[in-house]
């Protein structure tokens, strides 16, 4: 018998398998879950969208955690370099007038002055000259120095002129301490003056000291290490005259935190000036009246905040894509087999057996499953071949039955009328087997037909079918077969079984079997092949039993054989 079926490896190569599958299979091969509903798509959406919302969260938490720290470090940063450099400028402001008033307590120069002033000697004023000049050439802090009369007018003077306007010049009110000028432009610099009174014995007042400050020594204490190179530090006077600066300031220069505020603490602002987006602060120096201020661009002072926002999002976007190609190939692995056993299931249920799921070497859950599915297949195939067998076998003989016999009937019937192929049917009943049955048993009887089954299997060829047609009656179904073949097949079965199957009697004597049998080749249909064979069997019987008769062909009464 042979087996219609090839085994099926589901998931080892769709392709081949879409191949040999019958159209019933693919009718029932499970629809693919569509993209978004499928197990592998859920499962790496939901790990892209966990690892993204949790990357986000990071990301924002930790941009805000940077944003925190910067600002509260550019919060002490910039008020504190405030507060050191207002305490260094008012440094600077006092010894310059300490050392104004020092140079007004000369005797030196106030007795040249004196002397000048009471007698007009050129020699008393070129002393003073003199003196100033050597006072100026060791003081780098200031640019000129000159003393003016009581009538504000021009004594001595060292150093580059300048045309001073009225409020620069000294004041009637000047008693005993030195003071410091407003800061004016003259030209392209910024001019401040320090004045001290020239006071001569008893406190009589003949005029006063002035020096010309040099911004330049001043604006050294503007620069920090600690503010970038773009920061402005500078220092503006009460009425928001810049006095100096630690950078050159653009032509009209007003920053919003210069005026008019005179802030006693400074406070950490940020604020935009034009296009740009500043941070800065501003303190109050009373003792020389004016405000500093500082200023840096914010996006300096905060740009690491922004790269590490898109570092912190560019690794944690790096991870979550990791993740999820890993979630992916998870679900791939649990959602592969499942789809291939949901395939086999279907296929089972469509009355396929020869089901086969292609396993992995891991010992995961899912592949146990396939494992057990497979044995559970292998298994459901075997018992279904092994009754697919029985119920075309006939029990006792081996020899298929009469059902299989009809089936294949039909199917060569159907070949012999399309192809016009000769097809011959044998039928072949024992002689007397009630007698030999009723003498010797029923399991003699059966010893009998097995007997008889062997030796038309013998005699059979690999594409005749050999069946038991019920009772004692056989039956050989040989396609390509003309009469004449045929008849001779029937006639060797009809010797064979006449020598070699027989039964022992009483006292030990053995009778042979005989069958006779009945021979017919297709002419219209099986109907009338059967029928054919049917009367030829009963023409044997007939004739007297143990020969062979064919229709269509004349024999002699009572003679096994041809006329
Ligand atoms: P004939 O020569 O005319 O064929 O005479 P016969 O005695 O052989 O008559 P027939 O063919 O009608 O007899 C068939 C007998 O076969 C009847 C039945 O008791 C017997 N038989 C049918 N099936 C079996 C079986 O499976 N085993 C046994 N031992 N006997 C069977
Ligand atoms: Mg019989």
């Amino acid at each position: 018998m042979t087996d219609t079926h090839d085994n099926t490896a589901i998931g080892a190569s769709p392709e081949n398998n879409t191949k040999s599958q019958s159209a019933t299979d693919r009718r029932v091969r499970p629809r693919r879950p569509k993209a978004l509903g499928s197990l592998r798509s859920k499962f790496s959406l939901f790990v892209l969208a966990a690892t993204l919302i949790t990357t986000l969260v990071v990301s924002l938490i930790s941009t805000h955690a940077t944003r925190e720290f910067l600002h509260s470090r550019v919060e002490q940063k910039l008020p504190s370099l405030l507060k050191q450099t207002a305490e260094k400028v008012t440094l600077w402001y006092d010894q310059r007038l300490h050392e104004i008033s020092v140079f007004a307590s000369a005797t030196t120069l106030i007795g040249a002055i004196t002397e000048y002033i009471a007698s007009g000697q050129q020699r008393s004023r070129e002393e003073a000259e003199r003196f100033l000049g050597y006072l100026l050439e060791n003081s780098p802090q200031f640019s000129a120095l000159f003393v003016l009369g009581n009538d504000q007018q021009p004594i001595v003077w060292v150093g580059p002129k300048l045309t001073l306007p009225k409020e620069f010049l000294g004041d009637d009110s000047m008693t005993n301490s030195a003071t410091l000028s407003k800061a004016t432009k003259i030209g392209d610099r910024t001019v401040q003056i320090a004045a001290s009174p020239l006071l001569q014995f008893q406190d009589k007042k003949l005029g006063t000291l002035n020096a010309v400050l040099t911004m330049d020594s001043l604006e050294q204490h503007l620069n920090s290490s600690e503010l970038s190179d773009s920061a402005l530090m500078f220092l503006v006077d009460g009425n928001g005259a810049y006095i100096a600066a630690n950078a050159p300031l653009p032509t009209g220069y007003v920053s919003a935190l210069a005026l008019p505020a005179k802030p006693q603490e400074p406070v950490l602002t940020d604020y935009k000036s034009g296009d740009q987006h500043l941070v800065g602060s501003a303190l109050f120096v009373p003792g020389i009246n004016s405000v500093l201020v500082v200023e840096e661009s914010y996006t300096k002072n905060f740009a690491p905040v922004v790269n590490i926002f898109w570092r912190t999002l560019a690794i944690n976007l790096g991870i979550a894509l990791l993740f999820s190609i890993g979630a992916y190939r998870i679900a791939m692995s649990i959602s592969r087999p499942i789809e291939a056993l949901s395939k086999g299931v279907q296929q089972i249920a469509a009355g396929k057996t020869d089901v086969l799921i292609t396993e992995t070497s891991s010992n995961d859950e899912i592949n146990l499953l396939t494992r057990a599915f497979n044995t559970m297949t292998a298994r459901l195939h075997e018992k279904t071949k092994a009754l697919k067998k029985l119920s075309v076998t006939d029990g006792l003989t081996g020899l298929y039955n009469h059902r299989f016999f009809q089936l294949h009937l039909s199917r060569q019937e159907e070949i012999a009328k399309e192809d016009c192929r000769e097809l011959a049917l044998i039928l072949c009943d024992i002689d007397n087997f009630k007698k030999w049955n009723d003498r010797l048993g029923h399991g003699e009887g059966d010893k009998i037909l097995e007997n008889v089954a062997e030796v038309l299997k013998r005699h059979s060829r690999k594409s005749d079918i050999v069946a038991r047609y019920g009772g004692d009656e056989f039956v050989i179904l040989a396609p390509n077969t003309k009469l004449e073949m045929a008849l001779e097949l029937a006639e060797q079965l009809r010797r064979d079984v006449a020598n070699k199957v027989s039964v022992s009697g009483e006292g030990g004597a053995t009778t042979s079997i005989s069958i006779s049998v009945g021979v017919a080749t297709f002419t219209k249909d099986s109907k009338t092949l059967f029928n054919d064979a049917d009367r030829a069997l009963y023409l044997a019987k007939k004739a007297g039993r143990n020969c062979v008769r064919a229709t269509g062909i004349k024999y002699m009464e009572n003679v096994a054989g041809p006329v």
